[in-house]
């Protein structure tokens, strides 16, 4: 089995705090990407078995600046490619102040069946802060007209700690996405990333985050307000109604294949050895010179170490967390023999405990995750 993820580069304008790879764009995007990618999956499926596909992914950047028709045209080449799984999960990312009802009746028509809406927040201050080209309003409107267009699947993308929120106005937010009914709810702790915006702004002392221990506040009401809600954390920033968990990012967690496509875009494939991954070039040019000379990049193999310590950070990502079975079965020899000193300062330290055969971060190991990962590093 394969998933296939796509990157669609583009935005309106960049936010203030984002350093994924996207480049501003105005629709249409009639400037040849879409050939690129179809090229692309062109050249791969000459090397790669042709398997089933469970899972494929829209993302950016904003899919959802793409016409229907692209998006159509992009869906049946994978399925003449692959075979498209007669119930596979195919998710676009869908940005609240591009869409209209015109163009969600396509995209459910050419065969999206799941919308992955950026909300961000819906508190319009916090919203011009973050640069969005949207408002609240414009949020809950596209939320609406998605679910008249027939999306029975969709979930909401939310960020938290951001610059001069207050506890009482994150729960607000919570409060509001609930009550619109989403069947997922991705929540981010807001991260300050080099080059961007925000970085400047920081440098500069105009950006008042809030302190590690307010963070932490909202990431425990984040999980208190969700689960109240009947929303299952099953993630440590996911959340979803019963049956409603992101098929296509569990394979990411789980560490299965998958088949990058578009600028920037990771692959990797389970085998052979310990898996392979690689990455295109994150440049246009640069990704358009690979694709039509044909000169993709080769995929680069895993150490075991490498490998192991994958198995890990992806896996304790999982609030059921990590099978020692599982692990045993792939590496031939026991977790704690892999990883001995991690696992007993972890559990130690209360970071991580055992349940059955499975070890997972604890509520305080949650709170201190990127600790307890880099111990497997
Ligand atoms: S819409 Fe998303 S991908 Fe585009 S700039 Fe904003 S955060 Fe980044």
């Amino acid at each position: 089995m394969l998933s296939i993820y796509i990157h669609i580069p583009f935005c309106i304008r960049k936010c203030s705090y984002c350093d994924f790879n996207s480049f501003e764009e105005n629709p249409p995007l009639d400037n040849g990407y879409v050939e690129l990618l179809l090229k692309e999956l062109e050249i791969r499926s000459k090397t790669l078995e042709k398997t089933e596909v469970p899972t494929l992914y829209f993302g950016g950047g904003t899919p959802s600046l793409l016409a229907p028709a692209q998006i159509s045209a992009l869906i049946k080449a994978v399925a003449d490619k692959f075979t498209l799984q007669k119930n596979a999960e195919i998710t676009l990312e869908a940005n609240p102040g591009t869409v209209t009802a015109e163009s969600l009746d396509g995209y459910l028509a050419a065969g999206v069946n799941r919308l992955s809406i950026g909300v961000q927040s819906l508190d319009d201050r916090q919203l011009s802060l973050l640069g969005r080209i949207h408002t609240a309003d414009d949020a809950r409107k596209a939320f609406a007209m998605s679910r008249s267009a027939g999306f029975a699947n969709i979930g909401i993308d939310l960020i938290h700690s951001l610059p001069g929120q207050t506890l009482e106005e994150w729960q607000s937010t919570l409060c509001q996405a609930i009550a619109m009914k989403p069947q997922h709810i991705s929540a981010y702790g807001l991260s300050v990333e080099e080059g961007t915006p925000f970085a400047r702004m920081k440098a500069d002392g105009a950006l008042s985050l809030p302190e590690e221990e307010l963070t932490a506040e909202m990431f425990e009401l984040t999980s208190s307000t969700l689960c109240s809600g009947g929303y299952e954390h099953y993630e440590i920033s996911n959340f979803s109604l019963p049956g409603y968990r992101s098929r296509h990012n569990q394979i990411y967690w789980e560490r299965k294949s998958y088949l990058g496509l578009g600028a920037g875009a990771h692959s990797f494939l389970r085998l052979p050895g310990f898996g392979c991954r690689w990455e295109n070039p994150p440049l246009l040019k640069e990704y358009e010179a690979a694709v039509r000379s044909g000169e993709t990049p080769a995929p680069s193999p895993l150490s075991e170490h490498d490998a192991m310590s994958e198995f890990m950070f992806l896996g304790l990502r999982r609030l059921d967390g990590v099978d020692r079975a599982d692990f045993a079965g792939q590496f031939g020899m026991s977790l704690e023999k892999a990883f001995p000193d991690a696992v007993i300062r972890a559990c130690k330290n209360g970071l991580l405990l055992s349940e059955g055969t499975n070890l997972k971060l604890s509520s305080k190991g949650l709170l201190l995750a990127n600790i307890v990962m880099s111990e497997f590093v």
